[in-house]
């Protein structure tokens, strides 16, 4: 089984990285500085990614008003669920809104399965 994580803290961790991704890309123009068309690519590119980590922090504060707030059975801290399923922030519990996918295996593709009683 694979270690799921928590979504909310997955895209964080995607966005921090996108950060370091982008001033390693700038980084990286110091190499080509005689080829000024590349230092110029290599900082456009860079940028991108740091405007895009700026883009995926905003997209995660308008996802945190729509995570319902519940407290985690496991460790009782408060944790953010999103969509169906979700893992606590903190233990990594798996923790589900749906009364009727409880007790279930814990699988991803819940999410995007549709009600069965519709
Ligand atoms: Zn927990």
């Amino acid at each position: 089984m694979k270690p799921y994580k928590n979504k909310i803290n997955k895209i964080r961790s995607f966005a921090l990285s996108l950060i370091f991704i982008g001033f390693i890309i700038m980084y990286g123009a110091i190499f080509f500085r005689e080829h000024q068309w590349l230092v110029i690519i290599f900082m456009t590119l860079g940028i991108l990614c740091i405007l895009g980590s700026t883009f995926v922090y905003g997209w995660i504060g308008f996802l945190s008003t729509r995570a319902v707030l519940v407290e985690c059975p496991g460790c009782h801290k408060h944790t953010k669920v999103l969509g169906r399923v979700d893992m606590c922030m903190y233990c990594n519990e798996p923790l589900t809104l749906d009364p009727s996918l409880e007790g279930q295996e814990f699988d991803q593709s819940l999410n995007n399965r549709t009600k069965r009683n519709d």
